[in-house]
Formats: C-alpha cells, sequence, structure tokens
C-alpha cells in the first residue's frame, strides 16, 4: 500500500530490523519489516509420503508465476536449512499483485527418507507455522504462443506441471496437453481425481488434457495404465503426434537426462527441469584442500563431491538458493584451481565464478568464501 511505503521510508532509519520483526511477531507472525513469510493456512496428505502445504504470504514475497520454484527456509535442530520447491498451485492474482494481502500458493512436498527439509515439511510443520519464502525462479512458464504441449513428470516433479495446467485450464477452455506422469506405485500419485477431472471435460474429439499414468512398481495395472522406464517405443504408442508438441519434463537428473536423449529432437521444443543432480554427480575421488579465503579455514574434501553439502556438512553454511545451479544464490569467486560443473562434467582452471551447488573441486582449490 502506497501510504504503508511512504511511511516506512520516513521511519526506516530509525528501526532495527531484527528488534522490529522480533515484536512484530508477537501480535503476527507474519508481520516483518522485511523478510518473505508465508502463513501455513492448510495441510493436506496428497499421497503416500507425499504432503500439499497452502501458504499464505506475507506482502514482502514476490510475486510467484505458475511452472516457477521458490525457496522455503526452515529450522531444523537449530539450523536453517534451505530447499527449492514448485508451487502445485499459484493463484493467478497473486502473481499480479505486489504489496496488499496475497493469494494463497500450495506447495506439494514428497518426503524422501532421511531428508532433512522434507522429513521436516511432511511431519512437523501444522497449520499456522510461518515458513520463510525466497525470490521464485524457473524459465518454465506458460507461453501463449504454444498450440499442444506434453507434459513429462515423474514422482514429485509433477507439482510444476500440475501448476501450470491448472493455470491453463482456468484460464483457457480447449487447451491441448497431453501429460505422462510416471510413478512408483498408484499410491504415490498425487492429484489423480482432479487430473482425471480435467480430461473428462473435454468432450470426445476435441482439444483437451490427456493424462497418462505409468507405473514403475504397481503388481497389476488398471485399464488405462501403463509400466515402463521412458522408451521411444511407449513415448511413440502414447503421444503420436509428438512432433507437434512442446515439451516440458520434470523429475530426477536421471529421467530428465534420459527424456532429453529420447526425445531432444523428435518435439516441437524441450525443456526440463531436475530436482536432483544427474547421477553421475556421485563419481568422487581422494581428498584435495578447499581453501575459504575470508574465513581462512582449510578443508579437505573428497574430489568430485558437490561443493555446498560437502561444506554444510563441515558447519559451514553459505548463501544458497535452489542447489541445482539454476538461482545463482550461491555464486562465488573461485580464485585457484579446477572445478568441475557437475551438470556438464565440464572443468574450469581459469580464476573465475563458480556456483557451489553444482561444482566440485578437481584439485586443491581457494574459494572466495
Ligand atoms: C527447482 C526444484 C524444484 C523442486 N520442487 C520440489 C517440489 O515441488 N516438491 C518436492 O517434494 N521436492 C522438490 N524439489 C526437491 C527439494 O528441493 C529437495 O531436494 C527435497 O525435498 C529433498 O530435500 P531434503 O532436505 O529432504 O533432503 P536432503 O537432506 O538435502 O538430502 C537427503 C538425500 O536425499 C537425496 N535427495 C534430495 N532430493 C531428492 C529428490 N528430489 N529425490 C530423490 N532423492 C533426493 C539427496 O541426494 C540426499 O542423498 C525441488 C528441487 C528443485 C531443484
Amino acid at each position: 500500500m502506497p501510504a504503508t511505503g511512504a511511511l516506512k521510508r520516513v521511519i526506516a532509519p530509525l528501526i532495527d530490523p531484527v528488534a522490529f520483526d522480533f515484536w512484530a511477531a508477537r501480535v503476527n507472525p507474519l508481520l516483518s519489516w522485511e523478510r518473505p513469510l508465508a502463513r501455513v493456512v492448510a495441510r493436506q496428505v496428497t499421497a503416500r509420503d507425499c504432503v500439499t502445504l497452502v501458504l499464505r504470504p506475507n506482502r514482502h514475497v514476490p510475486p510467484v508465476q505458475a511452472g516457477q520454484h521458490v525457496p522455503v527456509t526452515v529450522e531444523v535442530d537449530g539450523v536453517r536449512l534451505t530447499r527449492s520447491y514448485s508451487p502445485s498451485h499459484v493463484r493467478a492474482s497473486h502473481a499480479r499483485r505486489r504489496g496488499g494481502r496475497k493469494d494463497c500458493l500450495a506447495i506439494t512436498v514428497k518426503r524422501i527418507p532421511g531428508g532433512r527439509v522434507s522429513s521436516h515439511l511432511c511431519q512437523e510443520v501444522r497449520v499456522g507455522d510461518v515458513l520463510e519464502l525466497g525470490e521464485a525462479f524457473g524459465a518454465m512458464t506458460l507461453r501463449p504462443d504454444v498450440p499442444r504441449w506434453l507434459y513429462v513428470a515423474a514422482g514429485s516433479g509433477i507439482t510444476p506441471l500440475m501448476s501450470l495446467l491448472r493455470a491453463q485450464t482456468a484460464a483457457t477452455a480447449g487447451v491441448d496437453v497431453t501429460l505422462l506422469y510416471w510413478a512408483r506405485t498408484r499410491a504415490d500419485l498425487c492429484f489423480l481425481d482432479e487430473l482425471r477431472g480435467l480430461e473428462k471435460a473435454a468432450g470426445s474429439g476435441q482439444p483437451g488434457v490427456r493424462v497418462h499414468i505409468i507405473l514403475t512398481r504397481e503388481a497389476t495395472l488398471l485399464p488405462g495404465e501403463y509400466s515402463g522406464r521412458p522408451s521411444a517405443d511407449l513415448l511413440a504408442q502414447l503421444v503420436p503426434d509428438l512432433a507437434e508438441r512442446q515439451v516440458y519434463a520434470c523429475g530426477t537428473g536421471g529421467f530428465v537426462d534420459s527424456l532429453r536423449t529420447l526425445l531432444a529432437d523428435q518435439v516441437a521444443g524441450f525443456e526440463a527441469e531436475a530436482f536432483t543432480l544427474p547421477e553421475r554427480a556421485a563419481v568422487v575421488g581422494a581428498p584435495v584442500q578447499v581453501t575459504l579465503r575470508r574465513s581462512g579455514r582449510v578443508l579437505d574434501i573428497p574430489a568430485g563431491e558437490a561443493l555446498l553439502p560437502a561444506l554444510e556438512a563441515r558447519g559451514i553454511h553459505p548463501k544458497h538458493g535452489c542447489r541445482m545451479g539454476i538461482c545463482n544464490s550461491c555464486a562465488c569467486d573461485r580464485i585457484s584451481g579446477t572445478s568441475e560443473n557437475l551438470n556438464t562434467g565440464a572443468t574450469q582452471s581459469e580464476p573465475g565464478v563458480v556456483r557451489i551447488c553444482i561444482s566440485a573441486a578437481r584439485s586443491d582449490m581457494t574459494l572466495d568464501l
């Protein structure tokens, strides 16, 4: 609100944001001088080990578009941890409004066994709790120039695609979207009833939403369900007009890599977002010395191990966001040494900027941290 903005500018020099937040939170946990916070207003189990949290953001949360992801920060055992989550639902008015009351967005979180943030969000967080959000990132957003879409999801990779599908079907009749949705078993599927409802809404012979479920570990398949890993044959069988479709794919690094190999030259366009690094990231070697210039610390870290989790495991918590090389929040100067980009396998020895979430040391190295 303009009045609030003007007042804030006038009193800003007199305010200590930390003290303001401390006292303001006693009145309303969403009140903050500048921190983007969101209150959990609903919680629903969406599938096995999977919970949807509906969030009401405060006025500092930047706009989010369907298909993007936001950093979510929580405190677990006294440590602040940040992970990215792609809202499974973004209300259009949230994307448009700046300031004033924001509409809700929802994140759907799959609990990873041993995963610190996903376990906390799925098992500990309750209605009324407050989470810290960050700036949204991601280029898998709606494009008006695309007539036919192919969405391909594996597991929790359904979230950004569900958000896109909800936004599309709410805005336009007759959208032409085929969704291929991979999961281990039927119990792991999210949003199935809603997806089947969207499918039914299109008359036969009309463009609309087509949903194909592919289960990799279900003993008995129902009519309309398929099994198997992504393959050229299965894709051609389920999507006869593959060549005319723009693909958005989302899942683990390995899933996305295999689809890119299968589809890149076969479709009208291919974009993907991976929730994990590709499997090749796991190749680690003998320890090298990583020197942190600012703190003066010298650490032994196995060559090939991603630097960000390696530093965190040693009690150092550098600034970061998506942990997948997308948002650049963790970029810092590599003063010396050779780094490997774990997404591409490329090595770099010239001094320069390195994103520590997707980089590993391949020699002794000095970072400006
Ligand atoms: C752009 C982006 C969007 C994302 N959106 C969502 C979303 O909408 N919903 C959602 O549930 N998750 C999403 N994720 C994954 C999420 O950010 C976390 O990585 C995940 O919740 C695990 O975090 P954790 O702290 O529980 O696990 P950690 O404690 O960080 O890791 C524990 C172990 O689990 C492995 N691991 C981490 N993530 C995964 C994964 N996704 N699948 C399998 N193994 C994994 C790690 O390699 C590690 O061995 C997204 C990731 C990215 C990069």
